[in-house]
């Protein structure tokens, strides 16, 4: 084993980095495990993610590389369940976790854990294990309920006070924290009382190799975009329409009956349409609800709700599309958007997230303060407006994210565990 090599086990008790994308519970978390996974093992690091059985037929091991791993560990029964049931069922994830380790004789330098309930399994480990423990949280569920409260969301579903306060006992708990944004590090400290020095801040990352330019005939054709028959909106000309791209989970918080208030605005654009993807069986009450609010504003044939997409028929959705919009009231980060910009699509989104540093405004999309359907139908028609993205307009779009590759992002992920390391292994005088 060379010397700088680490052995990470990595923690995402709740949510499989291999499941369904866009579903309720699964989106940028399990890419940025998986994704991350697999650069750390590419770069000759050993990485093991535990996570629990989601379903009967998941096999205990899956190859994610060479070094990478994703093992499947019981925790209640072998299915979907509500996330905060997860709970109940981490003792259980972290005896069998340990009764793994044992039988398989592994050993780990460090845990890595992802979301408020696989820190508090890594807490467990932590003490047996004697090794340090880093957290990322991707949501906190103290700004979850700031922003619920504020902007009226989904009354009644806001995050329990289990989670507040075993959020704020991880953060004391834990050696250190990645935070994704200076806006969650600013978060950590002033809702949990953490120590800014516990914290570092390391963006999450695109697949470059993955989310690339295609062309955009060639990419609507691939998908078979077509204009409904009876389209208020459009022509028939398909690869004259105006495509407005929203990709995400159907949540409340990504403000998608905000973009879909904002089309009344822009009846004058010819042929525009908004896809969503996204979606899922549990998604459908909330999926419901648009349709009606589409309907309310008389725009419900612009408005194609297309389900579920596999990431890598990601590339196409976005090449395709004229402008990708992020109007959410909360993004940990952003993934999104930058899966966007690596296509060459410019992005129009709230300031959510690390989504200010991430589009350049007036050149590569437009921030705004808040996503009143508005102020989004503004942007969405300036961006129109111009001539369609072409290979070079979206190679530099594209050049603008290029620092954010899985590799840079692993490197630097790295640089901070062997900096937790050496303190940890460090005794104090
Ligand atoms: N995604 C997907 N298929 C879908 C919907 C979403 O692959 O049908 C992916 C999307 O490409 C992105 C992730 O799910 O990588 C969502 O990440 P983001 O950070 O934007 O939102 P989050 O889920 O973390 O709120």
């Amino acid at each position: 084993m060379p010397s700088s090599q680490l052995r990470i086990a990595m923690l995402s008790a709740h949510s499989c980095p291999v499941g369904k994308l866009g579903t309720k519970d699964t989106g940028g978390m399990s890419v940025y495990i998986r994704e991350l996974a697999r650069e750390l093992g590419k770069q000759g690091h050993l990485v093991d993610v535990y996570t629990r059985v989601h379903d009967p037929k998941d096999r205990q091991i899956y190859e994610l590389n060479q070094n990478a791993r994703l093992i499947h560990l019981r925790a209640g029964e072998d299915e979907e369940i509500q996330k905060l049931a997860v709970y109940f069922h981490l003792p259980e994830f972290v005896s069998n976790l340990e009764n793994f380790k044992k039988q398989n004789d592994l050993q780990y330098d460090l845990i890595f854990s992802h979301y408020w309930l696989s820190a508090l399994a890594g807490v467990y480990l932590q003490q047996w294990w004697h090794v340090p423990h880093i957290i990322m949280f991707h949501t906190l569920g103290a700004v979850k309920n700031a922003i619920e409260e504020r902007d009226c969301l989904v009354p009644g579903e806001s995050e329990p006070e289990l989670r507040i306060e075993t959020e704020r006992d991880l953060v004391q708990k834990c050696h250190h924290i990645v935070a994704p944004t200076e806006r969650e590090k600013t978060e950590l400290i002033r809702h949990y009382g953490a120590s800014s020095e516990k914290i570092s801040v390391v963006p999450c990352g695109v697949n470059l190799e993955q989310f690339k330019a295609l062309d955009k005939t060639q990419a609507r054709q691939y998908l078979g975009f077509a204009c409904p028959p009876h389209m208020k909106y459009g022509g028939s000309q398909r690869n004259n329409d105006k495509i407005i791209l929203f990709v995400g989970r159907i949540d409340p918080l990504k403000g998608l009956d905000k973009l879909i208030k904002a089309l009344p605005y822009l009846r004058h654009i010819q042929g525009l349409r908004l896809v969503v993807i996204g979606g899922g069986e549990h998604s459908q009450h909330e999926i419901e609800r648009l349709r009606k609010l589409a309907c309310d504003f008389k725009i419900q044939e612009a408005v194609t709700f297309l389900g579920l997409a596999k990431h890598e028929q990601l590339p196409y959705f976005y090449s395709a599309a004229d402008v990708c919009v992020v109007p959410s009231y909360y993004e940990s980060f952003g993934l999104v958007a930058l899966e966007s910009l690596a296509c060459g699509t410019p992005v129009v989104a709230t300031d959510v997230g690390n989504l200010k540093s991430i589009i350049r405004q007036g050149k590569t999309g437009y921030v705004l303060k808040d996503n009143a359907p508005h102020r989004l139908a503004d942007k969405i028609a300036l961006l129109l407006s111009r001539p369609s993205t072409d290979t070079k307009s979206a190679r530099l779009i594209r050049a603008t994210v290029s620092k954010f590759s899985w590799s840079n992002i692993a490197e630097a992920i790295i640089r901070d565990c062997q900096l937790v390391l050496a303190n940890y292994l460090t005794p104090v005088s």
